[in-house]
């Protein structure tokens, strides 16, 4: 692992208009995989990094790319790419491009990217005159390789981004037919999340003596993350979700459910009870994940229901919860999901909905995290479907808000909104009538306002924190 780090951009000796673009985006300090992989990168060696998104590891990629490819000034051949990045989804796709655009928006290098689900002939086109970058989704690499679009022979870098995502998803195959059209002499650059056997292989095999760069173990977004379980039968989710969602400081939230159909349908309920949101899932067109993404992100829309392979990429700031619906059977999703809410080194906080047939990846997950989730209680009317739930409930009942009834009442009613308790964020008693069991309900975490209010200043301090 390299020990080189540097703690200003100016340091790696980029040039002025990726400099001018960095103070734009406000990046003053480099985070740490960037400290590590930019000199790596730029010294042309392999490079084999173990970060997730979150950590800065685009811009690792992405700068030392750039000013390599300024410094050898060819025109890109027709139907041809000089550097190749490859990630799993349209959404991290298409957000890889839109950071080599920003940070060489001022340098004469072109960036494409190109993923399925919208139609060929505009992509061939952008291909037709030869690029410099090109962000792909293997899948749709190969139909356009296959349509003689494009070729590969003279691609100098390669980028697996995300690589343990693109074995989850089945594209190992394509993965290695893309490999075998690459010139055997280039850099290759692979980064992933998690490190098993099979990404271990795949650098054996790829990678030419490559540095390996290691910066966060699942374990450091987990402890930044306030996290909660509730134990509730899967068919009273729905009104418990709807309940949380009713309390005010729950500002944008990211809610995770296991399919594409479960999505739609609690975006369905959510309607009902009056609350909107949006879903984003692989069932959906380009656009339409697009603008639900923008609503989000733009704070137009407060609730995205997402599946774990729409989210991969989701880069939102300000999340200010992250709901886990149900509870993903694979516990580096549940690391994955929760990240979303503490994005550039911010803390956040997120909440699962556990029901007796979760249990077991519950305790993958704690064993994956090594961090038992404090658990919460949902509201006594949710609990009473399932004898065994009950029973287990523990000490801390969530707040059933005299204000947020069970969203079930209003199933049926279109737009009859629960209303939001007025003091949902203040913890404080001048609501509770003798009767009521919500005495000191929620853990702290889950009743202040959260998010990321600090945005990159937060990053900063804890840069700054970690090399102190
Ligand atoms: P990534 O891990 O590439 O998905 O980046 C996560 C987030 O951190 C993105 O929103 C970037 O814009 C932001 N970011 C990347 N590098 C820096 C930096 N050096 N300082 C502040 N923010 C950064």
């Amino acid at each position: 692992m390299s020990s080189f780090s540097v703690s200003r951009f100016s340091d790696f000796g980029l040039l002025p208009p990726i400099l001018d673009a960095l103070t734009r985006e406000g990046y003053d300090t480099p985070t740490p995989i960037q400290s590590q992989a930019i000199p790596q990168v730029l010294a042309g060696r392999d490079l084999c990094g173990i970060a997730q998104t979150g950590t800065g590891k685009t811009a690792a990629f992405a700068l030392p790319i750039l000013q390599r490819l300024s410094q050898q000034p060819v025109r890109p051949a027709r139907g041809t790419c000089r550097v190749l990045v490859l990630g799993p989804t349209r959404e991290l796709a298409s957000q890889i491009a839109q950071s080599f655009k920003s940070y060489g928006g001022r340098l004469p290098l072109s960036t494409a990217v190109v993923f399925g689900g919208v139609p060929l002939g505009a992509q061939q086109r952008q291909l037709a005159h030869g690029v410099d970058i090109l962000v792909a989704t293997p899948g749709r690499l190969l139909d356009l390789i296959d349509r003689r679009a494009l070729s590969l022979p003279d691609v100098q870098i390669l980028v697996l981004d995300e690589a343990d995502r693109m074995l989850d998803l089945g594209f190992i195959h394509a993965l290695k037919r893309i490999v075998k059209l690459l010139p055997r002499q280039r850099q290759t650059l692979l980064f992933s999340a998690t490190m098993p056997r099979t990404i271990a292989a795949l650098s054996e095999e790829y990678l030419n003596d490559p540095v390996k760069v290691v910066v966060t173990p699942p374990a450091t977004t987990v402890e930044r993350v306030d996290q909660a379980v509730t134990f509730v039968p899967s068919e009273r989710k729905r009104e418990l979700l709807a309940t949380l969602l009713s309390a005010s400081h729950f500002e944008r939230v990211l809610v995770f459910t296991r399919t594409k159909h479960g999505a739609d349908k609690v975006v369905r309920y959510l309607s009902q009870a009056g609350i909107d949101s949006a879903a984003i899932h692989g069932n959906k067109s380009q656009p339409q994940r697009e603008r639900a993404l923008a609503g989000f992100r733009a704070g137009r829309t407060r609730v995205l229901v997402a599946t774990d392979i729409a989210s991969r990429g989701i880069d939102v700031e300000g999340v200010s919860h992250v709901v886990n619906f149900e509870l993903p059977n694979v516990p580096e999703d549940y690391v994955h999901r929760i990240g979303r809410t503490a994005r550039a080194g911010a803390a956040g906080s997120a909440i699962s909905f556990c029901s007796d047939e979760e249990r077991p990846y519950l305790r993958d997950i704690e064993k994956l995290t090594r961090l038992p989730l404090t658990v919460v209680a949902a509201p006594s009317a949710m609990r009473i479907a399932s004898g065994n739930a009950a029973r287990r409930t523990p000490e801390h009942p969530l707040p059933q808000s005299r204000h947020a009834r069970p969203a079930q009442a209003h199933a049926g009613r279109r737009g009859a909104a629960p209303q939001r308790p007025k003091h949902a964020s203040s913890g404080g008693n001048r609501h509770r009538t003798a009767t009521t069991v919500d005495a000191d309900p929620l853990p702290a975490f889950l009743r202040r306002p959260l998010g990321n209010p600090r945005g990159n200043s937060q990053i900063k301090s804890t840069l700054r924190t970690a090399r102190s």
